[in-house]
């Protein structure tokens, strides 16, 4: 009989048991929130642990960024007060003039802000679609590109970039790899074990899961220079992730594995229903087998593509928008507040 005493446990049983927190304690299985904005000194006089006010983090967030580093097989992880601010703690800690590569249709606020940055003289950005590696690779420049930004499935079109690919060709340049797999979690998609160097998610999506947070979690493969000013960055900014939030957090992630799945399933059955469909132009969707990255997204969730898809349905506008309106699954705001001019 093989020992099964010491078997690893899954990931999904170590999400449920929030990474088998306990409170040697009281025997508490759940992590207490703590919300102490200062923290005393000891006898001596000397900081007690890492921490010694608000901005520095709190023991409820380090127990929500262990639960992820050990999902994203990371050395280490922050999370931080939205997604958005973890992009910018990297974002801001590149050189003036350093020489960036993104997406060309990628998330607007990210890019919103990359191209903020190249107007100011901050960044020198270049482009390549989405997915494709041989656009990646001529985007390059050796020696000059200090960060390649791959965001896969991509937001709105859900192209797949392949992110071993990617990493070799970033690391060719001398560039490092920042993956934006937010559509797919790191029970879908190791970034980190695929070549990335740092890997991002927007943890208010399926991290969490519940629509009441805004967490934004970046795990890192190997911790060095540049890992530890993004640290000082939030430190200085007041961007880590809360406690009562990082409780949330928790909570959420507990059933990742089992929302995940279930989004999966549910988004296959619709697209598999309109694709073809008489109304529809067309379903973009890798989990489709006729989509052109169907293969490499299939290797790199392991056949669980993730709920986030786009449906074009032929008509304008407000075709669309009618649509939306008689599937009845999209709360509609009501009439009144729609008119209002906010
Ligand atoms: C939502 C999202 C973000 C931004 O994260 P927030 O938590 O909303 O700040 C970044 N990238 C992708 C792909 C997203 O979907």
């Amino acid at each position: 009989m093989p020992d099964r005493r010491n078997r690893p446990l899954s990931p999904s049983t170590k999400l449920a048991q929030a990474l088998r927190y306990l409170d040697q304690d009281t025997g508490a299985i759940v992590p207490p929130i703590q919300p102490s904005a200062t923290y005393a000194r000891d006898e001596d006089y000397a900081i007690r642990r890492s921490y010694m006010y608000r901005r520095d983090g709190n023991p409820t967030t380090e127990q929500a960024e262990a639960i992820i580093a050990d999902l994203e097989g990371a050395e280490d992880c922050m999370l931080f007060s939205s997604g958005m601010s973890a992009c910018m703690s990297v974002i801001d800690t590149l050189d003036t003039g350093d020489h960036v590569v993104v997406p060309e249709v990628m998330y607007h606020g990210v890019l919103q802000q990359f191209q903020r940055y190249e107007k100011l003289g901050r960044l020198k950005l270049s482009y390549y679609r989405a997915g494709d590696i041989d656009a990646l690779r001529d985007a390059c420049r050796k020696g000059e590109t200090q960060l390649v930004w791959v965001e896969s499935p991509n937001n709105p079109d859900w192209d797949v970039t392949d992110i071993a690919q990617a990493a070799e060709v970033a690391h060719a340049a001398g560039a490092k790899l920042l993956t934006d797999c937010t559509g797919t979690p790191p029970c879908a998609t190791r970034a980190l074990e695929l070549g990335a160097d740092f890997s991002f998610h927007s943890a208010t999506k399926y991290l969490n899961g519940h629509s009441d947070v805004t967490a934004g979690a970046l795990s890192v493969r190997e911790m060095g220079a540049w890992w530890e000013e993004i640290e000082g960055h939030r430190k200085l900014q007041g961007t880590v992730l809360q406690s009562f939030d990082a409780f949330l957090l928790i909570r959420g992630m507990r059933t990742l594995t089992l929302r995940y799945e279930r989004a999966t399933l549910n988004a296959l059955r619709i697209a598999t229903h309109f694709e073809g469909h008489p109304q529809v132009r067309k379903v973009l969707y890798p989990g489709l087998e006729s989509h052109p990255d169907h293969e490499i997204a299939k290797r790199q969730t392991h056949g669980m593509y993730g709920g986030m898809m786009s449906i074009i349905v032929k008509g304008d506008e407000a075709a669309a928008i009618d649509v939306a309106r008689s599937v009845g699954c999209f709360i509609p705001p009501p009439r009144s507040a729609a008119s209002r001019a906010w």
